[in-house]
């Protein structure tokens, strides 16, 4: 059995596996009906943790597209909470409602 590897962020053995492609389609879902504005920059959110790939031997797979993953979504997530904190902080409650439920 291979060990279970821990997100390469925070370090905390993923929990409830979805990688951030399929998170990333959800955000954009969501975000579209509130402020599209936004819709480049969550983006790039995305794009900046590709720096992660390969970083590790992963062993999680997503439940949903079945890809290896090695963020957990929670350290993905905490990071479009800080883009709305500083920039649309109305969108902070409802995003932990819908997303943050871990
Ligand atoms: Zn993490
Ligand atoms: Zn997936």
């Amino acid at each position: 059995m291979r060990e279970i590897q821990p997100c390469v962020i925070c370090d905390e053995v993923i929990t409830n596996p979805i990688c951030l492609d399929c998170l990333a389609r959800e955000v954009e879902f969501w975000l579209r009906d509130r402020d599209p504005s936004l819709l480049p920059e969550v983006r790039k959110i995305r794009h900046e943790l590709n720096v992660y790939d390969n970083f590790q031997e992963t062993s999680e797979t997503c439940i949903k597209c079945k890809m290896e993953m090695n963020i957990c979504p929670h350290c993905y997530c905490t990071k479009i909470l800080k883009l709305f904190q500083t920039k649309h902080s109305e969108l902070v409650e409802p995003f932990k409602k819908a997303f943050i439920s871990f």
